[in-house]
């Protein structure tokens, strides 16, 4: 069965062809600027990869020449678009209506546009993209899959917020949570790596990336996770500014002149480590202007290591203990220093590190001590085969 991962942003169009016989990549590639000029593509297959300009006034075009990639010229990985069983779109918000992936059908477009108030930035260019898809590919099954949808086994006491209970019964305000695919596909990744069903586990999976999220994973079910009603909330990341005292905004709005849509883009696009170091959104920016002696640069790695070791701690406590912590996504895969730095001074709790193994990269790893009792593990992410996956175990029925 071959499932077309797609990714919409506004102007943006992400895809994967996967093989789910050998779970193999055949190509896969990205279109920019999609309504804007200069439009490009680039896509890779068979070993080869170019970018290429093109014409893209919307997205329906872009898919037309992602078909076109695929059929012709070097990089070609299948004869006809006929060859796809299924695809699958990757949508950011499910609010509460959508608690799995599910298959598209005219009724789910209308409930997404209903929800994009919730995702104001983000559904409707899975809108967008879905509507394209149908003009390009006709009648080939498509299934949205949704960030928020692993997060939607919350209890109440962890997905309410302490405000007046009509914010929640009348607007649906209340914490999501996001990386909901990435969270279900390394915690299916844990179970395996342990040799335990995932029902009889309790997981907490940290993804630190340019966004980051923590979810506390019992029992195969997301019972907590740091991000809320919007992506905003819980730890500082790239440019967010995560957690903060709601206080601040008036403080700061008096003392600048700012309205609150220009309080809320700069603890959106001008805060998190940017904000902190004045440096870098990029962890390794910052690692390297720390050693040449930037210590706002140190301050916010250590402000960003404190949070995740905090979240892992409220978790534990939550689920009443950890059988193991996974690390992904670029920080979490990559930087053995954060996940050293993260992970030390937590023997009380009985994580112990094995600095050796650590020390890799982008690998499944099992980067705690033997005698560790909590297990620590490095797990690259696949947010493409999770929703894959998904696409194909729906359209199977
Ligand atoms: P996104 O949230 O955009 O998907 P990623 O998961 O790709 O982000 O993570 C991107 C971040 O990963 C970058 O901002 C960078 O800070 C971090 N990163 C990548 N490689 C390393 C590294 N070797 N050391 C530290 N951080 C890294």
């Amino acid at each position: 069965m071959k499932v077309l991962v797609i990714n919409c942003g506004s102007s943006s169009l992400k895809y994967q062809l996967i093989d789910m016989d050998g779970e193999k990549v055949l190509c896969k590639g990205l279109c920019e600027r999609i309504g804007m000029e200069s439009s490009m593509i680039t896509h890779e297959a068979n070993g080869h990869k170019a970018t290429t300009p093109a014409i893209f006034p919307t997205h329906t075009e872009a898919f037309a020449e992602v078909v076109k990639k695929m059929t012709t010229g070097e990089g070609k990985c299948i004869n006809d678009v006929s060859e796809i069983d299924a695809i699958g779109h990757r949508v950011v918000h499910g609010g509460e209506k959508f608690k799995s992936s599910c298959l598209i059908t005219d009724e789910v477009i209308e409930t997404l546009r209903e929800l994009s108030p919730l995702a104001p930035l983000h559904n409707p260019a899975g809108i967008l993209g879905i509507e394209a898809a149908r003009k390009v590919f006709g009648n080939i099954p498509m299934v949205a899959v949704f960030d928020t949808a692993f997060h939607s086994t919350m209890p109440p006491k962890a997905y309410m917020y302490a405000i007046p209970y009509e914010y929640y019964e009348k607007y649906g305000v209340r914490r999501y949570g996001f990386h909901g695919t990435s969270h279900k596909y390394v915690a299916g990744r844990a179970a395996a790596m342990l040799g335990k069903p995932i029902e009889e586990l309790k997981l907490i999976s940290c993804h630190l990336g340019n966004g980051s999220s923590i979810a506390a994973v019992d029992g195969g079910k997301s019972v907590d996770t740091s991000m809320g009603f919007t992506p905003l909330a819980g730890l500082p990341m790239g440019t967010r500014s995560g957690d903060l005292d709601a206080g601040i905004l008036e403080y700061i709005m008096g003392k600048y002149g700012y309205d609150i849509k220009e309080m809320v883009s700069i603890l959106n696009k001008k805060s998190g480590v940017q904000g902190v170091s004045g440096v870098s959104s990029d962890f390794r920016d910052l690692e390297n202007a720390h050693k040449e002696g930037n210590e706002r640069a140190g301050l916010a790695v250590d402000m960003f290591n404190y949070g995740v070791k905090k979240y892992i701690g409220a978790y534990a406590a939550a689920m009443g203990g950890v059988d193991a912590i996974i690390f992904t996504a670029g920080v979490g895969e990559n930087s053995a220093s954060q996940r050293l730095a993260i992970a030390s001074d937590l023997e009380f709790m009985g994580v112990k590190m094995d600095a050796e193994a650590n020390s890799v990269r982008g690998k499944e790893t099992v980067i705690s001590a033997a005698d560790s009792k909590v297990k620590v593990l490095l797990i690259p992410t696949n947010e493409e085969l999770m929703i894959a996956m998904d696409t194909a175990s729906i359209v199977k029925g």
